[in-house]
């Protein structure tokens, strides 16, 4: 079977799983190791390992969604920027996806966003958990608040665009501090995702009780103050846009838990640090391990199976009552 696999060109195959969503995004997991220690990191959900793909086995299961249409292309970690690699991998796959982004927690970004940039990075989600340094060492352990900011400053400076802040919202921690990040978006020129802490990890469960904070209240404080309501196509994520002396600000709400929209309108695959295909954020259960056909040798055809068999996997962790489920399709 030949597929086409140059950039912009449409794909001749593009992948649905059962419940008919098409496949068009993958993010891949580039390592484990992190310089923070975030108490809520639900770390990409994977399993502890200390095996980390190489950056050719990284290209190639890159390379392999791309020609099945999955041209966006996410790169997150633990740090992704700990990777002395990191510029190679994002040129490398820059030469086929159509975007390749990065989720980083920012420390480094200052020192990487130029030379991210010229390897072919088109945008980045920079964490940003408080703009207080006080919070943020709670949050975190280490003193990198301004580190962190001076990163998203360069990220814009170097046209990682549009640069989105992400602040997982922690009852008792920065709620109070919605107002204050949506001025340094604005201020910065930045989008700013709000997102509900998910626990997914058995150790996120103890902390989830104490700061997990329901968006409603905020969402609809937003939808009061908001001059236009938009929709991210992925997840069906409410945008949010306000307007502050005269100019415009974003605010994204990424609400997951309990949210069948949010599973019905997910149409991205994952690749583990150590070389799964992972159908789903919130299942370890159900992965493909393609690393370990890559290293015993498989041809493309074998390759190509094992994506059509995590997607076959694929199934909405947060699914509709059977009734609601009836009306939808009515
Ligand atoms: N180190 C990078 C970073 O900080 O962005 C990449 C890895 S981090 C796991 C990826 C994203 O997951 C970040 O935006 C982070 O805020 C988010 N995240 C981590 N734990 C979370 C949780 N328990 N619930 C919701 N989002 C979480």
């Amino acid at each position: 079977m030949t597929i086409k696999t140059k950039k912009d060109e449409t794909p001749s195959v593009t992948l649905h799983d059962k419940f008919g969503r098409a496949l068009n995004s993958l993010r891949i997991s580039v390592t484990q190791r992190c310089n923070l220690q975030c108490f809520y990191c639900h770390r990409e959900g994977e399993a502890a390992s200390k095996n980390e793909m190489t950056k050719e086995e990284i290209a190639k299961i890159a390379r392999m969604a791309c020609e099945f249409g999955m041209k966006k292309i996410k790169l997150t970690g633990g740090e992704p920027l700990l990777r002395e690699d990191l510029p190679d991998i994002v040129r490398e796959i820059a030469e086929y996806a159509n975007e390749v982004s990065l989720t980083t927690n920012g420390v480094l970004l200052e020192k990487y966003a130029q030379t991210l940039s010229k390897a072919g990075l088109k945008r980045v989600n920079v964490s940003l958990p408080s703009l207080n340094p006080e919070h943020f060492r709670r949050i975190t352990k280490k003193d990198c608040a301004q580190q962190v900011k001076d990163g998203i400053k360069a990220a814009v400076q170097s046209h990682l665009h549009p640069v989105k802040i992400n602040m997982v919202v922690l009852k008792g921690i920065n709620v109070d501090e919605i107002p204050k990040a949506i001025d340094f978006a604005q201020e910065v020129g930045a989008i700013l995702q709000l997102i509900e802490f998910e626990p997914i990890q058995p150790e996120n469960y103890v902390h989830w009780k104490t700061f997990h904070y329901d968006l409603v209240s905020t969402e609809n404080w937003l939808k009061e103050k908001a001059v236009s309501i938009q929709e991210n196509p992925l997840h069906k994520r409410r945008r949010y846009i306000l307007e502050k002396n005269s100019s415009p600000v974003c605010v994204e709400i990424v609400q997951p838990m309990h949210n069948s929209t949010f599973c019905e309108n997910c149409t991205r695959l994952r690749v583990t640090s150590n070389g799964k295909l992972k159908p789903c954020l919130l299942r370890k259960n159900n992965l493909v391990d393609i690393v370990s056909l890559i290293r015993k040798g498989a041809s493309p055809d074998e390759l190509r199976e094992a994506f059509r068999k995590a997607v076959m996997l694929r199934e909405p962790y947060w699914k509709r009552r059977n009734e609601e489920l009836q009306l939808a399709f009515a």
